[in-house]
C-alpha cells in the first residue's frame, strides 16, 4: 500500500484524504489544531457555540456528490434545514427586504422592487443555470495543469454564454436598474474575494446557487460538515494526528523524504499540502524546491481578511434573521479601501449571522449568538484598539438601523482578525478566503496543484484550483487525489 500524508484537516485536506483512502492509499492527516475543519472550526464558551468561519451553506449538490462518491449522503452525518427567508438585507434604518426561497416568491419581490423585472430575473437565472452546470459540473474538476484541458468542444461551443470576459457589474446592470436589486445580485461575488467590477460575469452562477438552489443550514452548525467528513474519512481508514504542526518538508533528491513535526518524522510516498499554499512553499520547503517566489506571491490579489466578533446575548432578538446583511453604506468606498487603497474602512458594510434563530443548540435558552463579520483588506495592522473601535461602530449601526438594543445584553464577546488568521492558519497577509477569483487568477492561472520541482508533492485548498469557499475546497481535494492517483499509476 502506498503511503500518503496530508498536511491540514480543513475541507480540502479531509476531502483529499478520503478520496485517497478510497483509492487504496494508506493515508495519515497531520493537523496543527486539536480538531478538524480548519477555518470552519467551532468553539464553545459560556453555553454558546460559534462556527468560527463559514456560515453560508450553498450548492447542496456539491456536498451530495461528495458523500455519494462513498455510498453515503449528507443526511448520514447531519440534518439540513432550508432557510426561508434565505436572508435579510438592510438598506437603511427600518428599510429592509427579506429574500425569500423559491423562484415564484423571488419574482414577486423583484416586481415590487422594480416593476416588470421578474421577466429579466427569469432570464438572468436561466443564464446562471447554464454557467452553474458548466462551471460546477465540469470546469471546477479540471486540475489546471494544461491549457488543453480547456479545449473541449462543448465548452468552446458555449464559451460566449459563460460571459468570462464581461464583468459581473456590467452584466447585472444589463438586466436591472433598481439599486437594491443590484446590491442583492452583486453580494454573492463578495465570497469570491473581488469587486463585481473585477469579477467575470461567469460567477453569476453564484446567483443561481443562491436563488435557485437555496440557502441551507446543517443543524448543529457548519462544523457538523467537518465532523461528518472526518467520520467518513475514518470509516475509510484515514488516520488523524492532531496537535501535529508540520515544521519542515525534508527532501531527498527531487522527492519529499519525510515530514517533520515538533514530535517526530513521518515518511510518505506522496505528500498533499492543504495548509495555506504560501506557508507550505515559503516556510516548510527548502528554497530551491519552491515553485513560486515571494515576489510572485506579493503580486497575487488576495481575497479580503475579516474582522469578526463572536457575541453572546442574554435575550432573543426580533430584527435579525439567521443571515442579515447591512448594506446601508455605500460599498464603493468600502471596496476601494479593501482592494485599491488598502486601509481600515471608513464606514464598512457588514454581515451578521444569528444561528440561534434556527438552532436551539447554538445558545442557552432565551439567549442568542451573533457572528458579526466586516470584510477588510489583508495585511492591515491589527490590534485590540482598532478592533474595539470597529466593535463600537458596528454595534451602534446595528442598534440604530434595527431600532433594537443589544449592547446592554452582551454577556460574551471575542474578536478575531488578521493576527489570528496568521497564528491559527499561517495565513498569507492574514487573508480569510485565499486568492481572489479575478479573471487573471482563474483556472490554470492559479498557483498549481503540482510542484514541477518535487515529483511527489501536491497542493490543495482555497489558494489553488478551483478556488475559495467550502464547496470548491471539497472539490479541490478530489481533484488533487485524482492527480496523485494518476502519478502513482505511472510508476
Ligand atoms: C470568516 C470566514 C467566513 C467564510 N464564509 C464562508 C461561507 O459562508 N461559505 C463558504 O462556502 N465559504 C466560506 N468561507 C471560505 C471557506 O471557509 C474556506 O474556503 C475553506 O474552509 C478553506 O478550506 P481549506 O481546506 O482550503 O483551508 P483551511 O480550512 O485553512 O485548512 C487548512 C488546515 O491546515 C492546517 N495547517 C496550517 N498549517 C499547518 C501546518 N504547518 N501543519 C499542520 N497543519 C497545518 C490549519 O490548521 C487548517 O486546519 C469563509 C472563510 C472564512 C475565514
Amino acid at each position: 500500500m502506498q503511503k500518503a500524508a496530508v498536511i491540514g484537516a480543513g475541507f480540502s485536506g479531509l476531502s483529499a484524504a478520503t478520496h485517497l483512502a478510497h483509492q487504496g492509499f494508506d493515508v495519515t492527516v497531520y493537523e496543527k489544531h486539536d480538531i478538524p475543519g480548519g477555518r470552519a472550526r467551532k468553539f464553545e464558551a459560556e453555553g454558546f457555540t460559534f462556527d468560527m468561519g463559514p456560515s453560508w451553506y450553498w450548492m447542496p449538490d456539491v456536498f451530495e456528490r461528495y458523500f455519494h462518491t462513498f455510498g453515503k449522503t449528507p443526511a448520514d452525518y447531519y440534518q439540513l434545514k432550508k432557510l426561508d427567508p434565505s436572508y435579510r438585507i438592510f438598506f437603511g434604518k427600518n428599510d429592509f427586504v427579506d429574500v425569500p426561497a423559491g423562484i415564484d416568491a423571488l419574482c414577486k419581490l423583484f416586481d415590487q422592487l422594480e416593476p416588470g423585472s421578474s421577466t429579466a430575473l427569469l432570464k438572468f437565472i436561466d443564464e446562471g443555470k447554464y454557467k452553474y452546470e458548466t462551471g460546477m459540473h465540469d470546469l471546477v474538476y479540471k486540475p489546471g495543469l494544461s491549457v488543453t484541458e480547456l479545449i473541449d468542444f462543448k465548452l468552446m461551443a458555449g464559451v460566449f454564454k459563460l460571459h468570462v470576459f464581461n464583468s459581473m457589474s456590467s452584466y447585472v446592470r444589463t438586466f436591472f436598474k433598481d439599486q437594491r436589486i443590484i446590491k442583492l445580485l452583486e453580494f454573492p461575488v463578495l465570497f469570491l474575494g473581488a469587486t463585481a467590477e473585477n469579477t467575470p460575469a461567469l460567477y453569476s452562477l453564484m446567483n443561481y446557487a443562491d436563488m435557485a438552489l437555496g440557502t441551507w443550514y446543517p443543524m448543529g452548525g457548519m462544523y457538523k460538515i467537518a465532523e461528518g467528513m472526518e467520520a467518513l474519512a475514518k470509516e475509510k481508514g484515514v488516520k488523524f494526528k492532531y496537535n501535529s504542526p508540520i515544521e519542515e518538508i525534508a527532501m531527498a533528491g527531487n522527492k519529499v523524504k519525510c515530514l517533520r513535526s515538533d514530535k517526530d518524522f513521518y515518511h510518505a510516498d506522496y505528500v498533499i499540502a492543504s495548509a495555506d499554499y504560501h506557508h507550505v512553499e515559503q516556510h516548510l520547503l527548502p528554497k530551491k524546491f519552491r515553485r513560486y517566489s515571494e515576489a510572485y506571491w506579493n503580486k497575487r490579489v488576495m481575497a479580503p481578511s475579516s474582522l469578526i466578533f463572536y457575541i453572546g446575548l442574554n435575550k432573543k432578538v426580533k430584527t435579525l434573521l439567521h443571515h442579515t446583511l447591512f448594506f446601508d453604506e455605500d460599498f464603493a468606498l468600502h471596496a476601494k479601501e479593501i482592494y485599491e487603497d488598502p486601509k481600515w474602512p471608513t464606514s464598512p458594510q457588514f454581515y451578521v449571522s444569528c444561528t440561534s434563530q434556527t438552532d436551539d443548540t447554538a445558545a442557552p435558552e432565551g439567549h442568542e449568538n451573533l457572528f458579526i463579520l466586516i470584510p477588510v483588506a489583508p495585511a492591515l495592522h491589527d490590534n485590540e484598539a482598532i478592533r474595539e473601535k470597529y466593535f463600537n461602530l458596528v454595534i451602534n449601526r446595528l442598534e440604530n438601523i434595527t431600532g433594537e438594543s443589544v449592547r446592554e445584553n452582551i454577556v460574551y464577546k471575542r474578536s478575531y482578525a488578521h493576527n489570528d488568521f496568521i497564528s491559527d492558519y499561517h495565513s498569507f497577509k492574514g487573508n480569510a478566503y485565499g486568492l481572489a477569483n479575478t479573471l487573471w487568477q482563474t483556472a490554470n492561472l492559479k498557483p498549481s496543484i503540482a510542484n514541477k520541482k518535487v515529483s511527489n508533492l501536491f497542493y490543495t485548498g482555497q489558494l489553488t484550483v478551483p478556488g475559495p469557499g467550502v464547496p470548491p475546497s471539497i472539490i479541490s481535494g478530489q481533484v488533487v487525489a485524482e492527480q496523485v492517483k494518476k502519478e502513482s499509476m505511472k510508476k
